[in-house]
């Protein structure tokens, strides 16, 4: 309780029980997969395996290591972001530094540590100069991404920042009108809330409120109380 209210008084919101109207949207169809999310026999140590040694696309020879994700392997939770940054591609974690810490944040100001979810990205290797992922790119990396889901079954898949939330929904609607509403995640129909990126709420605070009611309905949905 103490960690939401530091996290509301960062934002300087005073009144957050405000709900907002759901929408379910459209499954998004499934990318081309090499290997098949959820085929029998898959494992997590299998595909972290392919992923640590993985050359399916050009980003291989620039990385310094690979970005699998992190996380409690049975979460309920999957937090989706980009690619990793410099600091990522360091030390080989999704989501640490400044960006990292304002993740932490904000999941602790709906209850959650980040050892309670787990945290990927679209591409698990950095793109040079931190340019946007390009799509061969995305098509090569994603499977893997889908295997994860697949092997956690997450109750919530949250998408972080306009990439992922395009990527995984696979559309170039804006992100500002991506969020605030319930998607479908694949065949599963897994219930997707996007909301934006901390490297984006870092340069843009005055975006935080939408974020904090973004976690407020990825909340709901994860509890089953969103309807
Ligand atoms: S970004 Fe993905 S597909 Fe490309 S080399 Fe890295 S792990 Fe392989």
């Amino acid at each position: 309780m103490a960690s939401r209210q530091a996290w509301l008084d960062a934002l300087g919101i005073a009144d957050w029980r405000q709900h907002q109207p759901l929408a379910i949207q459209p499954a998004r169809a499934p990318a081309v997969v090499i290997r098949e999310a959820g085929a029998p026999g898959d494992s997590w140590e299998a595909v972290a395996g392919e992923v640590a040694n993985c050359t399916r696309c050009g980003l291989h020879e620039c990385r310094t290591r690979t970005v699998f994700g992190v996380g409690d392997r049975q979460a309920r939770w999957l937090v989706v972001g980009e690619a990793p940054g410099a600091d990522e591609d360091l030390q080989g974690e999704p989501f640490v530094g400044r960006a990292g810490g304002l993740l932490n944040a904000m999941l602790r100001g709906i209850g959650l540590a980040r050892e309670q979810v787990f945290i990927a990205n679209v591409l698990k290797c950095r793109p040079p100069n931190n340019r946007d992922p390009a799509p061969e790119e995305v098509a090569q990396c994603l499977p893997y991404l889908e295997r994860q889901i697949a092997l956690l079954q997450p109750r919530i898949l949250l998408a972080v920042g306009r990439i992922a939330a395009q990527n995984l929904l696979a559309t170039d609607v804006t992100i500002g009108r991506l969020r605030g509403q319930v998607h479908a995640f694949g065949a599963g129909r897994i219930p997707l809330v996007v909301t934006y990126h901390p490297a984006y709420l870092l340069r843009s605070p005055g975006e935080k409120r939408k974020a904090w009611e973004d976690l407020k309905l990825a909340r709901r949905v994860a509890a089953g109380t969103a309807a």
